[in-house]
């Protein structure tokens, strides 16, 4: 058998280029497994030469190997190196000797350059004892899972067939305890077609990894990647399946793949060799300490990753100039002339060099899946920033400018909704797999998914309530009895978008409770009631009665409470006076509205937004976008006007009953200013949150957090402004107190040193509004 190092078939006819540094080392702490995963590119695939390695890596090869790296680093002056114990299975070495190789390259190689050392594992080993010798020697541990119990015990078994599954998500429960976190660097996931790709998504989400990473199955023109029913392009498919759920969900973890294709896209780096043209800096160092080529290699022939180098006779930088390193070091010029003429070869990169082995033409091809690294390339070529293809993850500099002067065009306040529809459908989606332990909830999540993709605009329209993510931030910080309001949720997305299901709703305070819309007052003592939806209405058994409430239709039988709305032209602001989420104010909310008082609340509301057209158009885009909810305070005992906004309720602003309209339009204005900023600081950090420093600030005799003085000063910022706008000396005399209590204290941030470049650029724009007034 020929043994092709290279693009081409005799590696002496390789590309040479200038040997680039090598910052990744994987080192084979051992060569046997506790597992005997079928899909296994070390045991499984043609390279046999695991056996006739050692079992463990001796001390001596350590030492050797972290001399080398050491001795490679100060050549390069590299500030920084990666190692990544590995296997067979790394835990196999037990905890002591993990604990005696760490010390010695600590030792060796922390003085030279900074260390960050990291483990690959399957995990089944992973006990409290080895966790305390991650964290006490900082090492990071990726974790092998593919998925669910049925995914990944399609592969991942011990030799008699048997399940690691357990034993995996018991590791990773370990590694998710704040003692440990610190040590939990992420998931490896490789993809199997017969998986579901969302449930593996939802599984490896729940897992609450740092990072998730996913491996095409190791594959080539001799071995070429399965196709089931002659599909073309099936692992892009897949893939891009969870792509776009995983954008729908605001991204809620980084997945390094689907990240890299987005870095190339904006021509970034990629951090990886699967997919780019950036040049190979790892070597493997095997148990007897030779040096090979990346692991992948094992897939194409017998011997493939070998070099014939070891760290005891040779320096890295005779290993980095190997041909087989080397021509994956030269970028373009290393690739086959089909790569090298397609237009797409700056993002694909030919994808991994393992998959581009053919019998007689060795690696000078394509990759087997090129046309899955086509298909996913072209389905990510959205313009950075696009906001339909992507959530916001940071704002533009104009965007950060436009919202700093206080106001903000209807540009920048979309962006702020499109961040706060991220984060409301992230924390849903992360309940999903706590939902799946309670029936009723699970029942409303199968239907949620299903309604995401048949009537998506509905979904949203309930996910991005303000309630509806109070509720699920409230779930996530372990209020697990409030999981069952999940089918209440779906119930309510499935009335607007006319679908029929049969659910069991949560009885809450007498109540069904249908949020966006309303609530069934029922007669049981029972936890939960079935309902049957259809043709947008819902019926259930009130007591001795059958109720059947239409909401977008009536009339309303007397056991339905409807949510009341304001219609402010182009928008509808709900008066939330039902909601059993709305409680989360530091302030007493009403009780349930009667229909007159009801009726002079929205109309009253409709006319606070409307006059921002004229008198304050700077902020009205900003209350027209991100307003979504009033809810009726009890009147405050002193009589003083009070309102609210609350983070975890994005969108809904709580007010007492007040005067007139330009009182509560001022209101509107005051609270839609800390909704704004608080969906800034969702994104972007504008100061150190280490800083533990108060400020004195005008408006409050306690002493105020930055964050705190932050808030205050946009808010009465923007106030100031309305008053300034308005006419008369109490108007005058209004806008100068807001004036002077925000001029002081903008100027104390500004000197306080603790805004980040971010964070001063926003505050400068605060001062520029305020000079200018002058
Ligand atoms: S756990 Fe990893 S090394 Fe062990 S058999 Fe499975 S894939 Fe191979
Ligand atoms: S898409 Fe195919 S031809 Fe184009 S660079 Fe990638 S592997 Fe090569």
């Amino acid at each position: 058998m020929s043994r092709p190092s290279a693009r081409t078939s005799d590696p002496a006819t390789a590309p040479r280029a200038p040997v680039t540094p090598l910052r990744q080392y994987v080192l084979k702490l051992t060569s046997r497994c506790d597992l005997a995963c079928d899909h296994c590119y070390v045991y499984e695939h043609p390279d046999q030469s695991w056996r006739r390695q050692p079992r463990l890596m001796t001390p001596d090869t350590v030492e050797a190997t972290a001399r080398r790296i050491a001795e490679h680093a100060t050549t390069h002056r590299l500030t920084a190196v990666r190692v990544v114990l590995h296997g067979g299975e790394p835990l196999l070495a037990g905890a002591a000797r993990l604990a005696t190789t760490a010390t010695v390259l600590r030792r060796v190689i922390d003085p030279v350059t900074r260390l960050d050392l990291r483990m690959q594992t399957n995990g089944v080993l992973l006990t409290a004892e080895i966790a305390d010798v991650l964290v006490a020697h900082d090492i990071r541990v990726g974790v092998s899972l593919d998925g669910d119990r049925s995914a990944n015990d399609r592969h991942r078994r011990y030799a008699n067939g048997a399940s690691s599954h357990d034993q995996v998500r018991r590791a990773l429960a370990l590694l998710r305890r704040p003692a440990y976190r610190s040590a939990y660097a992420g998931l490896l996931c490789t993809v199997d077609l017969a998986n579901d790709p969302l449930r593996v998504y939802q599984a490896l989400l729940a897992e609450e990894p740092p990072r998730i990473d996913f491996l095409l199955p190791h594959a080539n023109w001799d071995r070429p990647p399965a196709r089931p029913d002659g599909a073309t392009t099936p692992y892009a498919d897949w893939l891009l399946t969870i792509h776009r759920r995983w954008l729908a969900d605001g991204r809620p973890v980084p997945i390094r793949l689907l990240e890299s294709l987005l870095a190339t896209a904006t021509g970034g780096s990629t951090g990886t060799e699967a997919v780019g043209l950036a040049p190979a800096d790892l070597v493997v160092v095997e148990t007897d300490g030779s040096f090979e080529q990346v692991d992948s290699l094992k897939s194409a022939f017998h011997g493939a990753a070998a070099t014939g180098l070891d760290v005891f006779r040779h320096a890295v930088d005779e290993a980095a100039a190997h041909p087989g390193i080397a021509v994956r070091q030269t970028g373009l010029a290393g690739l086959c002339a089909t790569c090298r003429s397609c237009p797409l070869v700056r993002r694909c990169g030919g994808g991994l060099f393992a998959h581009r082995y053919r019998s007689g033409t060795g690696f000078d091809n394509p990759s087997a899946y090129c046309a899955d690294l086509a298909a996913l390339i072209r389905a990510t070529a959205v313009p950075a920033g696009s906001p339909q293809q992507r959530p916001v993850d940071t704002l533009p500099p104009a965007v950060l400018a436009d919202l700093g002067s206080g106001r903000g065009g209807p540009g920048s306040v979309d962006q702020l909704a499109a961040v706060h529809h991220g984060i409301a459908r992230a924390l849903t989606v992360a309940l999903s797999p706590a939902a799946t332990t309670d029936p009723v909830a699970a029942a409303g999540w199968h239907l949620l998914v299903a309604l995401d993709v048949s009537a998506p605009d509905a979904v949203d329209h309930v996910l991005t309530h303000p309630f509806v993510r109070r509720w699920a931030q409230r779930c996530r910080a372990g209020a697990t009895g409030d999981l069952s309001h999940l089918a209440a949720v779906a119930a309510a997305a499935a009335v607007r978008a006319g679908v029929d299901a049969e659910l069991v709703l949560p009885v809450r305070a007498g109540a069904v409770h249908l949020p966006t819309l309303g609530a069934i007052m029922v007669d049981t003592d029972a936890a939960a009631v079935p309902v049957t939806i259809s043709g947008g209405g819902v019926a259930l058994r009130a007591g001795r009665r059958r109720v059947r409430v239409r909401p977008a239709v009536g009339p309303h039988p007397d056991r339905w409470r409807p949510t009341r709305a304001a219609h402010t032209g182009d928008g509808t602001v709900l008066l939330e006076d039902t909601d059993p989420y709305r409680d989360c104010f530091d302030l007493p909310v009403a009780a349930r509205l009667t229909p007159a008082v009801a009726d002079r609340w929205t109309r009253q509301v409709r006319r606070a937004v409307d006059r921002l057209d004229t008198e304050a158009a700077g902020y009205a885009a900003g209350v027209r976008a991100l307003l979504r909810a009033v809810v009726p305070l009890r009147p405050d005992p002193s009589g003083r006007s009070r309102s609210a906004a609350a983070r975890s309720a994005f969108g809904a602003v709580a007010v007492t009953p007040v005067a007139d309209d330009a009182a509560l339009a001022v209101l509107l204005v005051h609270e839609v200013q800390h909704l704004k900023l608080d969906a800034v600081l969702d994104v972007c950090e504008l100061f150190d949150p280490a800083d533990a420093r108060r400020l004195r600030v005008p408006w409050r005799d306690d002493p105020r957090p930055v964050e705190g003085a932050l808030h205050g000063v946009y808010a009465h910022l923007a106030v100031a402004d309305v008053w300034r706008h308005r006419p008369g000396a109490e108007a005058a005399a209004h806008h100068r107190r807001y004036r002077e209590w925000t001029d002081g204290t903008v100027d104390a941030l500004l000197d306080l040193g603790s805004l980040t470049a971010d964070g001063e650029r926003f505050v400068r724009r605060m001062r520029a509004t305020l000079d200018g007034w002058r």
